[in-house]
This record gives C-alpha cells, sequence and structure tokens, in this order.
C-alpha cells in the first residue's frame, strides 16, 4: 500500500467570473473529490477569495487564494495565474478595476455590435446573467441562446463574439511582462495558464515564455486537460530547460463546459511545494503541511 497522494487543483473558477458555481460550491465540491489543495483563481477579481477561504477552512479543503490576470501579447490573449498575493495590494487593485471596468464596456459594445447586426440583445439582460460577477462573453453567449439567436454558447462564440467574429470587441489587457512584475510586487507568484491554448489551438510563443521567466514569472501550467499528452511533455521539458516549476490544474468552470471538469488535472505536490516556498520567500509566516 503506497501513501495517499495530496491532491491538488490549482486553477479553478467560480461565479465571481464564468464559473457557473459560488466559490463555496467550488471548494465543497472539492471536498466531495476528495481534493486536498484548491486554488480559486476567477479571471480578474479576487472577490470570491473570502467566501472560498472561509468555506476551506469549514470542509477542511486548503483554499490557495489566486486570480487569473488578462494580458495579451500580439493582439491575442496571454492567461496568467497568480497565487497567494496580497489581495488589498492597491497597484493589483487598480489594474483588476481597469480589467473589469473595461469588460463591462465591451460588454456595452459587443450588445451594441450585435445590435447593429439586427440581433436584438438586451444589456440589461446580460447583466442580469452575469449578477455580481464581472461580465464576460460566456454571459452574452448565454443571454443569445435565452433569446433563440444561436442553438449553443459554442455557435455564439463561433459566429459573433469569438475572436475576430463580426460581433468581437477586444478588451483591455495588460503586456504579459507588465503583469509579471505587477503580481510578484503584489506579493504573488505567477504561472503561465495553459500554454498550449493560444488564439486558434496554437501555442505561446517560446520566446514570451522565456522573457516572462526571465521577468520573475516561476511557473508554466503544463497539466491542463486541453492539453495532449504530447504537449504536456514538451511543456514539461521547457519548464525544466527554463527552471520554472511545472503546475497543474482542471480550469473547472462548473458546469458550463461539461463534464465538470474539477480535480481532472492535478498539480504534482512536490511542485506545489516548490511554489508555496517561491511565494513566501522564506517568511516565517509561510504555512506547512
Ligand atoms: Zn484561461
Ligand atoms: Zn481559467
Amino acid at each position: 500500500m503506497g501513501v495517499r497522494m495530496t491532491r491538488i487543483d490549482l486553477h479553478t473558477h467560480s461565479t465571481h467570473s464564468d464559473g457557473t458555481f459560488e466559490p463555496a460550491g467550488v471548494i465543497r465540491l472539492g471536498a466531495e473529490r476528495d481534493l486536498d489543495v484548491v486554488a480559486l483563481t476567477d479571471h480578474d477579481t479576487t472577490d470570491g477569495l473570502p467566501e472560498a477561504l472561509a468555506t476551506g477552512l469549514e470542509v477542511g479543503v486548503e483554499v490557495v487564494p489566486g486570480v487569473e490576470f488578462s494580458a495579451e501579447y500580439l493582439g491575442t490573449s496571454v492567461h496568467i495565474l497568480c497565487y497567494w498575493m496580497d489581495a488589498e495590494d492597491p497597484a493589483l487593485q487598480l489594474e483588476l478595476r481597469r480589467l473589469r471596468e473595461d469588460r463591462y464596456r465591451r460588454g456595452e459594445l459587443m450588445v451594441d455590435q450585435l445590435r447593429a447586426l439586427g440581433l436584438p440583445i438586451a444589456f440589461e439582460r446580460v447583466r442580469e446573467i452575469a449578477g455580481d460577477a464581472t461580465i464576460v462573453r460566456p454571459h452574452i453567449a448565454q443571454a443569445m441562446v435565452e433569446a433563440g439567436i444561436v442553438e449553443t454558447e459554442k455557435e455564439a462564440f463561433e459566429r459573433y463574439i469569438g475572436d475576430g467574429r463580426p460581433a468581437h470587441v477586444a478588451k483591455h489587457a495588460l503586456d504579459p511582462i507588465d503583469a509579471v512584475v505587477l503580481i510578484e510586487g503584489a506579493g504573488g507568484v505567477c504561472v503561465l495558464a495553459h500554454p498550449g491554448m493560444w488564439g486558434d489551438q496554437s501555442s505561446v510563443p517560446d520566446e514570451l515564455i522565456e522573457r516572462m521567466a526571465a521577468a520573475g514569472m516561476r511557473g508554466l501550467e503544463v497539466d491542463h486537460p486541453d492539453h495532449t499528452p504530447e504537449a504536456r511533455e514538451r511543456y514539461r521539458a521547457l519548464a525544466g530547460r527554463l527552471g520554472l516549476i511545472a503546475t497543474g490544474g482542471s480550469d473547472c468552470h462548473g458546469t458550463r463546459y461539461d463534464p465538470v471538469r474539477l480535480g481532472s488535472s492535478l498539480c504534482d505536490p512536490d511542485a506545489f511545494a516548490a511554489l508555496r516556498a517561491a511565494a513566501f520567500r522564506g517568511s516565517p509566516a509561510a504555512p506547512t503541511t
């Protein structure tokens, strides 16, 4: 009988961005699925963290505070995961607020574009769907499904609101290097999310990954459900070459993309320990497990 491996999922979304479960629901499901550690990493917001952390204490799951930043390189979005940052850091919150406000305006503009195309979508409904969350494209897609304009959210992206489609509006995004500097300045560690998903299924250029590593990025999300086994091997080798920690997570969005994939892709416990050590940099407050 071997020792049971610690089960760690470092990439999840809640209703504060485009997930369908409340933060508490994500963490409770984590406990049901026998996870020891879950990071909540909503897009451009830390608002779900207090609830997630409180639920973690209740159900015995270690919750890692995180956020998934929207950056952009050569006009294509690059996602950067950030962990254990000081969520109160003024520069970090200022940038998150900018990103969210821009998403709101962008939501309005995309609805305008859809209406200009003759498609009757009400921005009010998109706001209702988003609730307290940052407005993201899946909320618009959901409104389009409800209005009977498309059959599925996927179709909404493919025909109207995906990158380069007729109602698509670009959003404000950080330069990836600036994002790394901002996150490190807020005491967090950053990890490039799903490097194998960049634009249309291609890969974030190695050249950018190298520059981000040189700017202080600590890890590369190697184990992601949308990475093929070949991609994982390639990124594991790249991480080794650049001295980056190879992490993993499910990028669970609740029921938005089924099946609910929480726990389907995990982070190696040694990699997690290395990431934590990098985050706390020898601080006496570093928690241990
Ligand atoms: Zn992402
Ligand atoms: Zn994500």
